[in-house]
């Protein structure tokens, strides 16, 4: 969730519609006040809430033409209203947006951009008000040129902080597949990753870097804290910066970030 200003805005919709009502209520937000969902891309884990979500909200969603589509035809199933649906429950509800067209939602600027993962048309974006910059880049599976680039001058990050490489090949859950899937280059970003751009990449101007879609089986949030801490630390002798780095959990709304 982002507000600036008077906008305020639901980035994914990947929780239960009453989830995501309970969980900004419990943020002091309510969610017949939104002016828009933002769609990132079509998994579950995003879009899994939207359609029911749909009655209860009446602002638009904003999403891709390649992601609406890969959205409404997910459930695709002859046995399965679930297409029909979504369907029903968007018309007239979308504002098309591009990946990697900047868009406007009322006082908040955003500048998408392509990250590479396995859906059809996934994007992390930068979102300004006042000169304010943000970033959210989440579900990828390496950090490109071009998030390195777009994360520079943020005032504050949110980004992947997805699994333990070591805990995921040792994690009896998952099946080898699926395992190849979260490790490979359009996959999810591990702490080691991430502790390396950390390291290397990032230019010390966030305020505040929020670690965020945590494996709940492949990842422990005091380790992935301590990978970027330690990575932090690495970088500061030669770039002091007072850089926190901050946890969302899986369960309960993260705490607001004033930026
Ligand atoms: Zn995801
Ligand atoms: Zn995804």
């Amino acid at each position: 969730m982002i507000v600036a200003g008077n906008t305020r805005v639901l980035v994914d919709a990947g929780l239960s519609a009453k989830e995501i009502v309970r969980r900004l209520a419990m943020v002091g937000e309510d969610a017949q006040r939104l002016d828009g969902v933002l769609v990132t891309h079509e998994h579950g884990d995003h879009a899994g809430g939207l359609r029911v979500l749909l009655g209860t909200v009446d602002c638009p969603v904003y999403i891709s033409a390649q992601t609406l589509d890969a959205y409404v035809s997910e459930r695709f199933n002859v046995n399965n209203e679930e297409p029909r649906r979504r369907e029903k429950a968007l018309r007239n509800r979308v504002e098309q947006i591009e990946s990697s067209k900047d868009f406007r939602i009322g006082e908040i600027d955003f500048h998408p951009f392509t990250i590479p993962h396995d859906a059809v048309d996934n994007f992390g974006f930068t979102a300004t008000h006042h000169g304010v910059k943000i970033a959210t880049v989440m579900d990828f599976g390496h950090i490109t040129t071009l998030v390195s680039e777009q994360l520079r001058g943020c005032a504050a990050i949110v980004i992947e902080s997805n699994h333990s490489r070591d805990m995921l090949k040792a994690c009896d859950n998952y099946p080898w597949d699926l395992k190849q899937r979260i490790l490979s280059r359009l996959g999810h970003l591990s702490n080691e990753d991430l502790a390396d751009w950390i390291r290397d990449g990032f230019d010390g101007a966030a305020k505040y870097i929020v670690l965020a879609h945590l494996s709940q089986r492949a990842n422990n949030p005091y380790l992935a804290k301590i990978n970027a801490e330690v990575a932090l630390q690495e970088k500061t002798p030669l770039f002091p910066c007072e850089t926190e780095i901050c946890l969302s959990y899986p369960k309960e709304p993260t705490p607001w970030i004033e930026v």
